[in-house]
């Protein structure tokens, strides 16, 4: 592209140089060449575009990993989804879920890395730590917990 180094884009103000950004896109256009790269770079200075590219490059946010299960008792869908998931927080934990179908309780083990949890479908009504529980007295919490509540 020899043409847009002839014009030096400090010496326009950003109407100006956005007019010649569109004209050299419509020239591109008739002439059927791929000018967007050349034309950005020439627009927003190479590490604004940089920066750009790498912005445009991050993948799109993927929807936020979920554990399903079913309840114990009425068999209704209890979610658990798991945001900010960063590998140095040791998150892992069993959930003591009150079904809200029904109000059994329900025990969701999340696992590790785990910043913050969204739950569905039921209330968490307390959360063991996998350091203190192991699945055996989580689930002897849960039936005391169970039995509490009777
Ligand atoms: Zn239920």
């Amino acid at each position: 592209m020899t043409g847009l180094n002839t014009f030096a884009s400090e010496d326009y103000d950003t109407e100006e140089r956005e007019f010649i950004v569109a004209t050299f896109s419509e020239l591109a256009q008739v002439m059927e060449v791929d000018l967007k790269e050349e034309l950005n770079t020439w627009l927003y200075g190479r590490v604004m575009y940089t920066l750009m590219k790498a912005f445009e490059r991050e993948e799109p946010e993927k929807a936020a990993p979920t554990l399903t299960q079913a309840c114990t008792k009425c068999q209704a869908i209890l979610e658990t989804v798991l945001l900010d998931k960063r590998e140095a927080i040791p998150s892992a934990c069993f959930v003591v879920a009150q079904c809200q179908a029904c109000t059994a309780l329900n025990l969701i083990e999340v696992p590790n890395g785990v910043g913050r949890i969204h739950f569905g479908n039921y209330n968490a009504l307390q959360r063991l730590d996998r350091k203190q529980y192991t699945p055996e007295q989580a689930k002897a919490k849960l039936d005391q917990i169970r039995s509490s509540k009777k």
